[in-house]
């Protein structure tokens, strides 16, 4: 008996191989074929950063950090000093308002570079860094 062609699968209209998707974080999003070339409907990807405009509040998480130390290292990092560090910190206040995504991801990269871990708000959907 032979076996049955397996139907299940869409194939590529081409030359019949396997389809696959793109990488999740890649620029668009659709299917193609894994074999040949060809490629079936795409359209922009808007599941990443670059498209997303919420605009997020950005803090430093400081608990269990020496508090002169990241005073220090965000007045630098932020260019505002250790006097407005010091003020943002004690306040409790966001170290950035209103940032885009991509932002985010920025800041979060150059904290994690200093140590430090950074809280979003509202949820960050996004990988960071
Ligand atoms: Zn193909």
């Amino acid at each position: 008996m032979a076996e049955a062609p397996d139907n299940t699968e869409p194939r590529c209209p081409a030359c019949g191989g396997r389809l696959g998707g793109f990488a999740p974080d890649d620029t668009v999003t659709g299917i193609r074929c894994t074999v040949c070339d060809w490629v079936g409907a795409v359209t922009t990807n808007h599941n990443r950063p670059t498209f997303d405009h919420t605009p997020y509040d950005v803090w430093v998480e400081w608990a269990g950090h020496d508090r002169g130390r990241i005073i220090a290292a965000v007045g630098n990092a932020l260019c505002i000093g250790v006097k407005a560090a010091r003020e943002l910190l004690d306040a409790g206040s966001p170290v950035a308002r209103g940032v885009q995504a991509l932002e985010v991801r920025r800041l979060s990269e150059m904290f994690r570079g200093l140590g430090l871990c950074i809280r979003v708000s509202p949820e960050y959907r996004w990988p960071l860094g």
